[in-house]
């Protein structure tokens, strides 16, 4: 981060707002005040904030940045998927999607920029880990798209609540006091007031991060990308992720499925010729099953001629051995492979310049 800017309004926790103003001179009820024009009206400027005393929306606007991010590019999937491009202050640059589900959208964002797990098949890992993001940058990335969605609504998605993954960009448990602040800024009503169970935290295997997300007050989902249950194999795939025991990792999801009652999602990549094959799928059924987790089977999203997805036999003939385990397994098409938004596809890409 660059020291010489501003910090950004939004990396102050919502609880913390009132002392804040009160620090400031002002009555703690201004706090109050602030936080609905920071999230609940999302002011685009300062001077919206008119019933702060202009003296203060100065004051604030000397210390503070309103907006940490800036639209750089937005594209539209032929199936409705939508793709921000948003540049940060120091001119790094990240993605962030929207999904149309059947009833509500989905907003996956981004945790860091780049990332420091080195999958093969991610098009995310490919220029390492950048920096984390802050608090204030993972929020406002759902402002954007809640504002997004606002001017343009998706034909079909007339509810206006979202859900919110954490399946962008980064390794969200690697980045955990960020992503921590900003579930509390989204589930606080004075921030969005949005439901835990709203929120899923996607992981590739973080156990230091699991235990501390078991601790957290809200019971968001979670989900962890296995995508191989073979040692040698899941390391080649996911060589960080790799180097932590698979059972470890699934004793720890199981607990966290018992505590928050909320079962986890198992994700899986298939990838042709890789880990697609039956006696693959036994092993992940073998892992899996009579535990609380129910499998989401990802055909691969094509970032290089080196990977790619299997035929639908094969994605059906994976998913029958384990629903013939007893194990619950969905494919899941993943969307705007057009424009460059499915899984795995996002990137630190700059307009006009690609890296
Ligand atoms: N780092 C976290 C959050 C990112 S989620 C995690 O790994 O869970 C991104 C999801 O997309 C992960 O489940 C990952 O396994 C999957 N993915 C990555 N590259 C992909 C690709 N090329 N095609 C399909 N899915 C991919």
């Amino acid at each position: 981060m660059d020291h010489n800017l501003p910090p950004l309004i939004r990396d102050v926790p919502v609880a913390g707002l009132r002392g804040l103003l009160e620090g400031l001179g002002a009555a703690p009820y201004r706090g109050d005040q602030l936080a609905g024009w920071l999230y609940a009206r999302d002011a685009a400027a300062w001077d919206e904030m008119t019933d702060l005393p202009a003296d203060l929306r100065e004051i604030l606007a000397a210390r503070w940045d309103l907006d940490g991010l800036t639209v750089r590019d937005r594209q539209v999937s032929q199936d409705g998927t939508r793709k921000h491009l948003f540049s940060l202050r120091d001119g790094h640059a990240i993605e962030s999607v929207t999904i149309p589900m059947e009833q509500h959208l989905t907003f996956c964002i981004s945790s860091q920029v780049g990332c420091a797990m080195a999958c093969s098949f991610c098009a995310t890992a490919r220029g390492g880990l950048v920096r984390n993001l802050g608090a204030g940058e993972i929020v406002e990335q759902v402002l954007r798209l809640r504002r997004d969605a606002a001017l343009e609504t998706v034909p079909g998605c007339a509810d206006r609540a979202f859900n919110l993954v954490f399946m962008g960009m980064g390794e969200p448990l690697d980045n955990f006091d960020a992503l921590a602040q900003a579930i509390d800024t989204f589930t606080s009503p004075a921030g969005l007031g949005m439901s835990p169970r709203r929120i899923t935290v996607s992981t590739s295997g973080h156990p230091a991060g699991m235990r501390r997300l078991l601790d957290l007050p809200q019971g968001v989902g979670l989900t962890v990308s296995v995508n191989g249950t073979d040692p040698a194999l899941r390391r080649r795939l996911m060589p960080v992720p790799g180097r932590t025991p698979l059972p470890e990792v699934l004793d720890l999801a199981q607990e966290y499925a018992r505590r928050r009652q909320r079962r986890v999602t198992i994700a899986y990549v298939l990838i042709d010729a890789v880990n697609d094959g039956d006696p693959e799928a036994a092993a992940l059924a073998k892992l899996v099953r009579g535990r609380p987790f129910k499998v989401n089977l990802i055909p691969m999203n094509r970032i290089d001629e080196r990977f790619g997805p299997p035929d639908a036999a094969r994605l059906l003939g994976f998913q029958d051995v384990l629903r013939r385990a007893g194990v619950e397994a969905y494919i899941r098409i993943s969307g705007g492979d057009d424009i460059a938004a499915a899984c795995g596809q996002l990137r630190e890409k700059h307009a006009g310049k690609d890296r």
